[in-house]
């Protein structure tokens, strides 16, 4: 059963300096109830692709192709992409909530987060009483490690890992089917990530809501996903069972990610076990865009563009993978 499926999804973002292709033809599915992981390094399009299905894109960015079609639990569906904004304002937080990368961009830096969780409850669940929001703001609090009596707290009165905590108890507020997280832990050390992603998964086997979990760290999305999907040049590459992916990854592409570590020092998107840097998608490269960082490519791999049949978008890989 699918909660939201992408089909031949497209984004542009209109620049004076080219125009950049920022998505491209993804199709992809969420499961009710599972954790879809998405990596790629930074600018494969990993952002955009949430902000599309999340609705959150504003000019330049431009919508060229495709549908995301959302499955309530009552058995209609919608395009997401044709909501109205009354109906994207019942849309967001009830079905999909989003967590961002930083929880400081998340959270209001002049309320507390009691004050933000039962913002969010009073504008959205306008039939519950004041009692019934400070109880489910408590609560919600509890269940991501927070003692109640943090909600008069500022956000800069938390440490990294609770405000982080805290910007997922409001996405949780309204029970939402689907919750995407953007890199929400990359800021924290790897301890305390590890603390929250394990929370995450304990709050869905609860809660029952689907998360497209967002990283370049394709280690912890081992951990904590269902199934990973690999995004390469704003297409999706590969996609698999975290067990599959991590047992046998077909995509030279996900067999470099998991073999590399980024560098310390020297270019931030450098990665040892990968040559070259990502392509400027203005003008990706023609046919696979991972071709010419590949090591195993062959001709048609520069004209061909493959498409992801079986799991794999890869020409020399249809069903049979490479060694
Ligand atoms: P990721 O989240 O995987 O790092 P993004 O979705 O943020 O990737 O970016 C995908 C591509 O779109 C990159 O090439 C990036 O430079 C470009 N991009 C992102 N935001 C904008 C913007 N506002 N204007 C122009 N280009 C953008
Ligand atoms: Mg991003």
């Amino acid at each position: 059963m699918n909660v939201l499926e992408i089909r031949d999804l497209g984004v542009d973002y209109l620049s004076g300096s080219g125009t950049v292709h920022a998505v491209t033809g993804v199709s992809l599915d969420l499961r009710r109830g599972e954790i879809l992981g998405l990596a790629g390094e930074s600018g494969s399009g990993k952002s955009t692709l949430a902000g599309a299905v999340a609705r959150l894109l504003r000019p330049p960015a431009a919508i060229t192709s495709g549908s995301v079609v959302y499955h309530r639990q009552d058995g209609t569906a919608v395009d997401v992409l044709t909501l109205q904004k009354n109906e994207l304002r019942a849309f967001r937080w009830k079905e999909l909530a989003v967590v961002f990368q930083s929880a400081m961009n998340s959270l209001n830096p002049v309320g507390t987060v009691g004050a933000q969780i039962d913002d969010v409850l009073r504008a959205h669940a306008p039939r519950m009483s004041r009692d019934e929001r400070a109880e489910r703001t408590a609560e919600l609090l509890r269940r991501v490690g927070i003692s109640a009596d943090r909600r008069r707290s500022y956000p800069h009165e938390l440490s990294g890992g609770m405000r982080q905590r805290a910007a997922i108890a409001i996405a949780l507020a309204l029970n939402p089917e689907v919750i995407i997280m953007d890199e929400p832990t990359t800021a924290l050390d790897v301890v305390v990530q590890r603390d929250i992603l394990h929370e995450i998964r304990a709050l869905r086997e609860e809660y029952g809501f689907a998360v497209v979990f967002i990283t370049h760290d394709l280690s912890l999305l081992m951990e904590i996903s269902d199934r990973i999907a690999i995004m390469y040049a704003g297409r999706v590459v590969e996609i698999g069972t975290a067990r599959g992916l991590h047992e046998g990854a077909r995509h030279p592409y996900t067999v470099g990610l998991l073999r590399s570590f980024p560098r310390l020092h020297g270019p931030r998107e450098e990665l040892l076990g990968i040559p070259g840097t990502p392509p400027d998608l203005r003008s990706p490269p023609p046919g696979c865009a991972f071709h010419p960082r590949c090591g195993v490519s062959v001709a048609a791999c520069s004209s061909v563009v493959p498409v992801l049949g079986d799991g794999v978008a890869c020409l020399l890989n249809d069903g049979t993978g490479v060694s």
